[in-house]
Order: C-alpha cells, then structure tokens, then sequence
C-alpha cells in the first residue's frame, strides 16, 4: 500500500472456537493460502483467538513454521500481581503474540473500558513488545449526527495522551464503526478513506510525519470477501480487521486472496 506499509489483515475471532477447533482452523487456512498462491510478504495475516488457544496456536504455528502471526484480543494493563483474571501482556509476549487489540468497542460497552484504561492498556502491550492495535469507531447516533469524526478524534486524542512516537512503536489503528460491527452495514470506501485520513492527520500532529506514515490503519466492520477489495484500495486503508468472516478457513483465505 500507499507509504511502503504492509497490508494486514488481522481475524478476530472474539469468543468463538476452543483451542482445537482453533488447531483446525489456522492449519486449514494455511493449506488455503498456500493453494490461493498469496503472497504474504505483500500482505500479511495475523489470528486474534481467545486466550485459552494461543498456547495451541503458537505450537503450530511456530512448530510447522507457518507464515501467520498472531496474537490475544486484550491484555491487562498490569504486569503481575493481585488482579484476578487478568492475562498480563508478559505472559502474551512468551506465547509469541505480536499483536495485541486494546480498547475493542466490546470491550468499551461491556467491561466499561473507558479512554484512561485505554491508554493505559497500550503502554502495557509496548512494555512487553506486543503491538497494540488500538479500536476507535463511532456509534450510530453520532454517525448520524455528523460529529463522527470529531469523536473518533477524540478517541485518539485520549488514548495517546502524552505520548510521542517512541512510546508507541508498532502502534496499529482499527477504526471500527459501532454501527457495522456483526450488523452486516459496512461504511462505505468514502466513509473509510474520510475516517482514516483524518486519523492518519491526527497522528501526524502527535507523534510526527513518520510515524503517521508508518503506522498501518484497518478498517473494520462487517468486512467479507465481497466488500475487501474496494476497501482496501482506498489510499489511507492499510488493511482489514475481521470478525464473523474470520471464523471460517476457506472464506477468510478468500477475504485475503480478495485483498
Ligand atoms: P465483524 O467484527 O467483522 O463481525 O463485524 C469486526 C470486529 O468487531 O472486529
């Protein structure tokens, strides 16, 4: 794409598939990426399971030295102690996670993670070498309303408070419509390429012209086969994350084939 970054497209499997159904899943689509003849040094791929599968997915991935990355769909924001429940980023890091997703809109609706614990999340995730793919998106009403962007702005603005391009590296955006998100609406390549050119601006006055270049934004919201390519071509879309058409070995080799 457009500045030299590498297309992503990253699964978000939220709470579906345990850890053999996982098993299955990532080797079926790597015979179908192979088959398809995509080239993943042009695009890359990356698997988002739940935190029972990663130990699963990183013997398999790491034993067949498959060309998939990988990673978790939240992290504590502490490294280790009394927090009951959690999954610190550390234990993710030696489970060769890359990828981290922080601040996913179902995380924000139902765990009440506001922009504080947000940002507090993604300085967890560097602490520990793991990129963090930070989800911004609107809700319907302010879609409506027209003060989307100002929102996601907003969004932004927060979750990086204080902070320069050194504390973020490997930094990936995801803005995610809340409206299209599993509700089969897409935003449209326009309404894609407005949000993440706004966003890529918004990261130039904070961490600089290179690092906004070099960091790589998805667009992601009911994404299939079908709609990828549109979207993908549009110039500030680096790439796709993809929830409900993930879960499927041979239509997500498509989604990416079709990327
Ligand atoms: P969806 O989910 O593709 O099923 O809409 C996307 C996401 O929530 O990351």
């Amino acid at each position: 794409t457009a500045g030299g970054r590498r297309r992503l497209i990253a699964g978000n499997w939220k709470m579906n598939l345990d850890h053999f159904e996982a098993l299955t899943l990532v080797q079926k689509l790597d015979w179908a990426l192979r088959d398809a003849k995509v080239d993943l040094d042009a695009v890359e791929v990356a698997v988002l399971p739940p935190f029972t599968d990663i130990r699963s997915v990183q013997t398999l991935v790491q034993g067949d030295k498959l060309a998939l990355s990988y990673g978790a769909q939240d992290l504590s924001a502490h490294d280790s102690g009394a927090y009951t429940g959690e999954v610190s980023g550390q234990f993710l890091r030696r489970l060769g996670c890359e990828y981290v997703l922080v601040g996913h809109s179902e995380r924000r609706e139902h765990h009440g993670e506001d922009d504080a614990l947000v940002r507090s999340k993604i300085l967890a995730a560097v602490r520990h070498e793991l990129a963090p793919v930070l989800c911004v998106g609107e809700g319907l009403e302010s879609r409506q309303s027209g003060d989307h962007v100002a929102v996601v702005l907003a969004q932004l603005d927060a979750a990086l408070e204080g902070l320069g391009a050194d504390d973020v590296p490997g930094l990936v955006l995801a803005y995610e419509p809340v409206w299209a998100i599993g509700t089969g609406e897409t935003a449209g390549p326009e309404e894609a390429g407005e949000m993440a050119t706004a966003l890529r601006g918004r990261l130039e006055t904070l961490l600089g012209a290179p690092a906004a270049q070099a960091t790589r934004i998805l667009y992601g919201g009911s994404v299939k086969a079908e709609s990828v390519a549109e979207i993908v071509a549009v110039p500030d879309v680096d790439g796709a994350l993809v929830g409900g058409a993930s879960l499927d070995p041979a239509g997500f080799a498509s989604l990416i084939t079709a990327a």
